[in-house]
C-alpha cells in the first residue's frame, strides 16, 4: 500500500495474499464445476470490479463477461429497501449458465432483486459467487454457490468496496473505523 493510502482508521481484515489465494481456489472450483458449459460471469459494478477481473482470469474456461450496474440506496449502513438495476440484455443470459459475481452480501436485498431480474431472462442455470459474506441474520435468503470469506458485521472497504467512492483501490479488504456515518457503495 502506498503511503498516500495509509490511514489510521483502516484496519486490514483480509490481506492481499489471502485474497489472491482464495480467488485462485474459487477459480479452480468454478473451472471444474462449469466445464463444458456456456458460462457467463456477471460483474456487479462497481464493487465487484477487481474481484471479477481477478476471478475471470483464474477460471480456465472460455467464459463470457457481462456487466451490470446495481445500487441500493439508503442512509448509513443499513439497506434502504430499494435497489436500482441497470438495463439487462436478455440475449446475454438466455439459455446460458449465469454466475453473478458480487463483492459483498449484507442483507441480501440487492442480490435477491438482481437474481429475480436475471431469472426472468431464462438462463439455463443461475448461481452467485460473492467475495465477502457478513455473518448476521439475513432478511433476504439468497443461495450462494461460492463464498470467498465470511466476515464479521463491520463496514469494510478496499478491493473494489468504497466509502463515499473512495478506497476502492486498496489491495486488501479493511475495516473502516466509524468516525461518521459510512455511506453505502
Ligand atoms: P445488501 O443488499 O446485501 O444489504 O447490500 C449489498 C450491497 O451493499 C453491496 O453490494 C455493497 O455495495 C453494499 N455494502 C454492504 N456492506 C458493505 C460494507 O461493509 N462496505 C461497503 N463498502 N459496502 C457494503
Amino acid at each position: 500500500m502506498g503511503p498516500g493510502l495509509a490511514d489510521p482508521r483502516l484496519e486490514i481484515l483480509v490481506p492481499e495474499a489471502e485474497l489472491r489465494a482464495r480467488v485462485a481456489e474459487l477459480g479452480a472450483q468454478i473451472s471444474a464445476d462449469y466445464e463444458g458449459r456456456d458460462l457467463v460471469l456477471v460483474c456487479l459494478l462497481k464493487g465487484a470490479l477487481f474481484f471479477c477481473a481477478d476471478l475471470a482470469r483464474a477460471v480456465a474456461l472460455p467464459l463470457r463477461l457481462e456487466f451490470l450496474r446495481a445500487a441500493s440506496y439508503g442512509a448509513g449502513t443499513t439497506s434502504s429497501g430499494s435497489v436500482r438495476i441497470g438495463e439487462l440484455d436478455p440475449a446475454a443470459f438466455a439459455g446460458r449458465d449465469v454466475l453473478v459475481v458480487e463483492d459483498i452480501v449484507d442483507s441480501g436485498l440487492t442480490l435477491a432483486r438482481i437474481l429475480e431480474a436475471i431469472r426472468g431472462t431464462g438462463p439455463r442455470s443461475l448461481g452467485v459467487c460473492c467475495l465477502l459474506h457478513k455473518e448476521r441474520e439475513r432478511s433476504h435468503a439468497v443461495p450462494l454457490r461460492y463464498v470467498g470469506f465470511r466476515i464479521p458485521d463491520r463496514f469494510v472497504v478496499g478491493y473494489g468496496l468504497d466509502h463515499g467512492e473512495r478506497y476502492r483501490n486498496l489491495p486488501h479488504v479493511a475495516v473502516l473505523a466509524p468516525d461518521g456515518a459510512p455511506e453505502r457503495g
